[in-house]
């Protein structure tokens, strides 16, 4: 498959990433990805920028070496209702900026709970309009019900990623993503491919993932930044969803 879209990387803003965002835009513009999703980690976390740096990405011009820049984060999912670090107070704020939402569990802002307790906090979590991806869905510290979280995501019409950087790791996530996808093809829910580059010569290399498509025979059409038609018809849809003029 031929990707157009990188929608989870990092900056230099969150401090265990080492690249710019121009460094990160000149590398995606080389290689063919033309929409970039730069998604530093949400405040929660500890090496996290400040709320500054998401109140400031107005700043960011949406263009950066003809690579279409949208200004998003990584918000960490805090608890089992589905609240994320997105606090109620900044809500406005960032939804205001914010053109990309990813949400993901990690260890030290969401303490590991039950299965049941998981797929609560996924499904809730999917209850915001502005959620696009439930990023590295994989973590086998978080087990979940992959079925109704795939099935809630086709409800609702949002993504499932698949983590170029979780599969280069190793570990469980083969089989975890192997099972995964196969709920997902089950409900036709779509997916996204990313990067989760931390390093710009990351980005758009999904070999890995594009792999394990291949040889689960994943339907292409359920890759939303497989064609850039589909993504665009996706972001055409998310502005909808969340009111904003098409
Ligand atoms: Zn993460
Ligand atoms: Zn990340």
């Amino acid at each position: 498959m031929r990707y157009i879209a990188d929608m989870h990387t990092h900056t230099v803003a969150s401090t265990h990433a080492f690249s710019t965002i121009t460094e990160n835009a000149v590398w995606a513009s080389k290689h063919g990805i033309r929409y970039l999703g730069m998604t530093d980690h949400g405040v929660a976390m500890q090496d996290a920028p400040d709320t500054w740096h998401f109140e400031n990405l107005k700043i960011l011009p949406d263009h950066l070496e003809g690579v279409r820049v949208f200004r998003g984060i990584e918000a960490n999912i805090l608890d089992s209702d589905g609240n994320t670090d997105i606090y109620p107070d900044k809500k406005e704020i960032y939804y205001g900026i914010l053109e990309w939402v990813n949400v993901s569990m990690h260890l030290q802002t969401f303490t590991p709970s039950t299965k049941t307790e998981h797929t609560k906090a996924y499904i809730n979590a999917l209850k915001d309009p502005h959620v696009d991806v439930i990023s590295h869905p994989d973590g086998v510290r978080y087990d979940y019900d992959f079925d109704e979280v795939a099935r809630a995501c086709a409800a609702y019409g949002r993504l499932i990623e698949v983590n170029e950087c979780r599969l280069e790791r190793g570990g469980a996530s083969y089989d975890r993503y192997r099972q995964i996808l196969g709920c997902c093809e089950k409900h036709c829910t779509s997916i996204i491919v990313s990067s989760d580059a931390h390093f710009y010569t990351h980005i758009g290399a999904f070999e890995l993932a594009d792999k394990l498509l291949t040889e689960t025979g994943f339907p292409e059409e359920l890759v939303v930044n497989a064609d850039e038609e589909r993504f665009l018809g996706y972001i055409k849809t998310r502005k909808e969803r969340i009111g904003k003029n098409v």
